[in-house]
């Protein structure tokens, strides 16, 4: 079982099977959603995945989606669109409580919307904490 949720824990679910596809999506939705320049997601057959705690709220991001959030803490949890995606939900896996156990992505999408530098950042200097944080 996986399990995960909001920031601030007031929605939390649950998914009793292991996602089928794993994908980081660059796309302009996922990042004015999420406020990040790409979000990692996990999708799974809908009634795989259950809402333990709280109710997120949705808002249509598009004309054929619905993005669902925490509306204590704003946190992006889930995407369903039955035009792209039917009978499946999307789970922002950065949000699992062990992000590990579904394995990494296997593609990056919506390239073409992609902030450009993006595509570089695994060139960059990496810092375990912040720089003159121990
Ligand atoms: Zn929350
Ligand atoms: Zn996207």
């Amino acid at each position: 079982m996986q399990r995960g949720g909001c920031h601030c824990g007031a929605v939390r679910y649950e998914a009793g099977l292991l996602p089928e596809r794993h994908s980081i999506c660059c796309c302009k939705d996922c990042r004015r959603t999420a406020g990040a320049p790409m979000v990692a997601w996990a999708i799974y057959p809908k009634d795989a995945v259950t809402v333990t705690k709280g109710a997120p709220k949705s808002r249509a991001s598009s004309e054929h989606a619905e993005r669902f959030f925490c509306s204590e803490c704003g946190t992006g949890l889930f995407y369903v669109s039955e035009t792209y995606l039917p009978g499946k939900i999307d789970v922002a896996s950065a949000t699992l409580d062990e992000p590990e156990l579904i394995g990494p992505p296997q593609a990056i999408l919506q390239t073409a919307e992609r902030v450009a530098w993006v595509a570089d950042i695994h060139t960059l200097p990496q810092f375990p904490r912040q720089p003159g944080m121990d």
